[in-house]
């Protein structure tokens, strides 16, 4: 099988934080809570138009620090 090109994210609009920070551009923090020691995964949608970018693994303890913000 190969893998599809999937180039129609590019036109859509993707919700993307616009105040990433450098740990954060460079996959060390996660974009949403900007937590750096947490387990992550890919961001797939957001790393179509960037550098690859990663997200808390645990979502709820994600929105948990988010909202500490
Ligand atoms: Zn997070």
């Amino acid at each position: 099988m190969t893998e599809p090109r999937r180039h129609y994210f590019m036109g859509k609009s993707i919700d993307l934080p616009s105040t990433l920070t450098e740990a954060q551009l460079d996959g060390r923090a996660c974009v949403r809570c900007g937590d750096e020691h947490s387990v992550k995964r890919p961001v797939e949608a957001w790393s179509e138009q960037s550098a690859q970018l990663f997200e808390c693994v645990d979502v709820g303890a994600c929105a948990d620090r988010v909202s500490r913000l």
